[in-house]
């Protein structure tokens, strides 16, 4: 994809209507400090164009990212942040609930796990509801330059043994560091959900 112009056009928070977009929607969901901004700033090709923040799970929103007026991609809050209360993360999951829910835009959901670590539970809950929805979830595994070339296949095997995915399912692994894994992403972005 060659990026031409990016414009973050929609910001919703847990109260606001979602937009009604006219152009294919790609959302992106994870856990707090996976890797979610700095996977869509590489995508982006910018540096901090999306929110990086030293404090994971502080801005709440689902952000629309209009990329060369031809699509989006949406960043959805990230889960699973500790400090925040058990009413709080009701809202956010409500919040990401009714966008899978209602986006009549939505073509595709990446999940992303960060590749050192075995699942959680928010993670499977994330992985079920995109599922329910309709979606086939394509996971990405992120932060693959933090561990060993020889450690990929075992770790890629605890993600897909930890989500119970689906016979099939895709993992891309990612590095926002070398930037491996972005052209597999745009690529299938491109053939499977633009056309
Ligand atoms: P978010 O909360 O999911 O949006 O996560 P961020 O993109 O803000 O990243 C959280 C932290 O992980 C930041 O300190 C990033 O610099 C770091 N990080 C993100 N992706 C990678 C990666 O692929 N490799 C390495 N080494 N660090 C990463």
């Amino acid at each position: 994809m060659i990026i031409r112009s990016i414009n973050l056009e929609t910001v919703c928070g847990v109260t606001s209507k979602l937009p009604e977009n006219d152009k294919p929607e790609i959302a992106f969901a994870g856990k707090s400090n996976v890797g979610k901004s700095s996977l869509i700033n590489g995508l982006m090709n910018r540096k901090s164009y999306a929110r990086i923040s030293a404090k994971p799970g502080k801005t709440q929103t689902i952000n629309f990212y209009n990329i060369n007026e031809q699509m989006y991609l949406v960043d959805l809050p990230g889960y699973g942040y500790a400090k925040v209360s058990a009413s709080e993360k009701e809202k956010w999951g409500k919040m990401i609930e009714r966008y899978l829910h209602q986006s009549k835009q939505l073509k595709a959901v990446f999940l992303l796990i960060d590749i050192r670590h075995a699942p959680g539970n928010n993670d499977k809950i994330m992985y079920h509801w995109i599922l329910e929805q309709g979606y086939k979830p394509i996971i990405i595994a992120t932060k693959l330059d933090k561990i060993k070339r020889s450690q990929i296949q075992k770790q890629l095997k605890i993600l897909r043994e930890g989500l119970e995915v689906l016979p099939g399912t895709e993992i891309i692994p990612y590095s926002s560091v070398t930037k491996q894994g972005r052209e597999e992403i745009w690529n299938k972005i491109e053939t499977e959900f633009l056309t």
